[in-house]
């Protein structure tokens, strides 16, 4: 069965939360406590069939094989750096791809994922951005991504301390590949509820962030609904500059924002809001605009994390020297604010998290050439 897509009238097994899951063994007239032991079947076990699943009677394999099935990924493309960071290129149909990453840690490992193939958000650095919107990703291929990752690198006999004591791999998740999460707000909330269910993933509410570039209703929502940790695609310390960088903003300002992030902290598994904060030569990056974004923040506990840009053809930006993320930095720590610079992981494939390379497009368009249709990677 395809990723995302069942074959005929199977439903995708990776597409159902718990509520899902109990639904549908009530419609097969089963017990609840079965809807459980499946769910730990696709992924804690993370088998890729029904008939994996030993401890079912043979009779209610067949009963499920009949209704139900597991749709992984179609992987185009599986690259790891020499850094260890590994990159998948996903087939979603259609002609399009998306991206995931692995970013090894010492202490954990992170599976940076995406939301939608394409966005139509537009920020003026983000080559997802200039490919235009394609269409949401069902609840499966988000989830399917997690399943994925955790499944190769078991496969291929990842050590460490973590997995030798029986837990997954991928032990924190990032929302901040392809497209914009609240976007695609049901599909990604069932996906987060997957994720945080201690019958599925079992991640803790701060081990999963999302990150968005503003969409204020939503954030009112997910905090309602799922609050996991939040990241917010700042970028600019005044609506002026920012309407140019984050189209979004001229719906959404600055100052819905950051009262929407402060609401949020209310019920958010962590005690501040990252704000992420992309480096363009000449355009945001000054130790004034260092200052005029602290002095905008000063309400909200947050961090911020400075993303060196990373660039793709035809962007009009330029990265920032180092120099002057470093002073913006100094700016910032200076005013009070933990600060941190985003390491670039993966470079030799074009796997730095949240970036946009025009290499990838070119690499993407020789893999699914077949498709018509060329795919990037992107990110907030
Ligand atoms: S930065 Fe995020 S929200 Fe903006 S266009 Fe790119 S993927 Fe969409």
């Amino acid at each position: 069965m395809p990723f995302g897509r069942p074959g005929g009238h199977l439903i995708n097994l990776l597409d159902l939360d718990a509520a899902g899951l109990a639904a549908l063994f009530a419609d097969l007239g089963e017990k609840p406590f079965r809807a459980k032991q499946v769910s730990h079947w696709v992924h804690q076990r993370l088998v890729g069939e029904i008939a994996a699943m030993t401890d079912l009677s043979r009779t209610l394999r067949e009963k499920l094989a009949a209704v139900v099935a597991i749709g992984g990924p179609v992987v185009v493309s599986d690259t790891t750096a020499a850094d260890g960071t590994r990159k998948w290129l996903l087939d979603v149909g259609g002609g399009n791809a998306v991206e995931m990453v692995y970013i090894p840690e010492d202490d954990r490992g992170t599976l940076c994922i995406s939301s939608q193939a394409g966005c139509a958000l537009d920020c003026a650095f983000c080559s997802t951005g200039k490919q235009g919107f394609n269409r949401n990703l069902t609840t499966a291929e988000i989830v399917g991504q997690l399943w994925h990752a955790n499944r190769a690198l078991l496969a291929d006999g990842i050590s460490v301390p973590w997995v030798d004591q029986g837990r997954a791999p991928i032990t924190n998740v990032v929302l901040m590949g392809m497209g914009e999460p609240l976007a695609n707000y049901d599909r990604v909330v069932s996906a987060l509820r997957i994720f945080l269910d201690d019958n599925a993933y079992g991640l803790s509410r701060r081990r999963v962030t999302l990150s968005t570039s503003g969409l204020v209703p939503a954030i009112d929502r997910l905090r309602e609904d799922c609050p996991v940790a939040l990241a917010v695609s700042l970028h600019a310390g005044n609506d002026a500059l920012r309407d140019r960088l984050v189209p979004i903003n001229r719906k959404y300002p600055l100052a819905q924002l950051l009262a929407a992030s402060l609401r949020y902290l209310d019920r958010a598994p962590r005690d501040f809001i990252t704000f992420e904060y992309v480096m363009l030569d000449g355009v945001n990056d000054t130790t004034d605009h260092a200052r005029e974004l602290a002095v905008l923040v000063r309400d909200v506990p947050c961090k911020f994390n400075l993303i060196p840009w990373n660039p793709f053809p035809g962007a009009g930006f330029e990265t920032s020297p180092r120099s002057r993320i470093l002073s913006f930095q100094r700016t910032l720590v200076d005013a009070g604010f933990v600060t941190t610079i985003r390491k670039t992981r993966g470079e030799d494939i074009d796997a730095a998290c949240g970036q946009l390379a025009g290499r990838v497009q070119d690499r993407t368009r020789r893999h699914i050439r077949i498709h018509g249709a060329p795919a990037t990677t992107a990110a907030h």
